[in-house]
């Protein structure tokens, strides 16, 4: 179990470090911001839609290591995904990180962040990009502010 432990660690520091997709998405059809003020991550998540596909997804912003690698990790897990794939993935990685019920659907990647549920102050980090990426395909305007 610790080796597990180990091995998520290396994934999670490897996509802080080189995040995937760190790239501002001049032809975007939607955008969102969001701000986790308690730790002061930031992040600007960019999404082209065809119809009701991801076709592609990057991000910008500034963050901890958290919080750079989950939106790093998100932007793998939803290239060629449905809106409502996407949000599947919420729900199942919001569960795994707090702790609160076994995901119904496979996370891959993803699951590397469920050790965030012992850091109750870092559950923030990880869903800030999730929450930004539920107000993009809402098409909200305002930027999303965890607190
Ligand atoms: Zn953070």
């Amino acid at each position: 179990m610790e080796e597990l432990r180990d091995l998520y660690q290396e994934v999670i520091v490897d996509h802080s470090r080189r995040p995937r997709n760190f790239r501002v998405m001049a032809d975007a059809t939607a955008t969102a911001e969001g701000y986790n003020p308690l730790c002061g991550d930031k992040v600007m998540l960019y999404l082209k839609l065809e119809g009701d596909v991801i076709r592609d997804v990057a991000f910008q912003g500034s963050g901890c290591a958290i919080s750079t690698a989950s939106a790093s990790l998100l932007t793998e897990s939803l290239k060629g995904k449905t809106t409502a794939q996407a949000e599947e993935l919420f729900e199942g990685f919001h569960k795994l990180v707090t702790g609160s019920g076994a995901p119904d659907k496979e996370l891959g990647k993803l699951a590397v962040l469920r050790g965030v549920r012992e850091y109750p102050m870092r559950v923030k980090c990880a869903t800030l990009v999730w929450h930004t990426l539920r107000a993009a395909l809402k098409g909200e305007r305002q930027p999303v502010s965890t607190e």
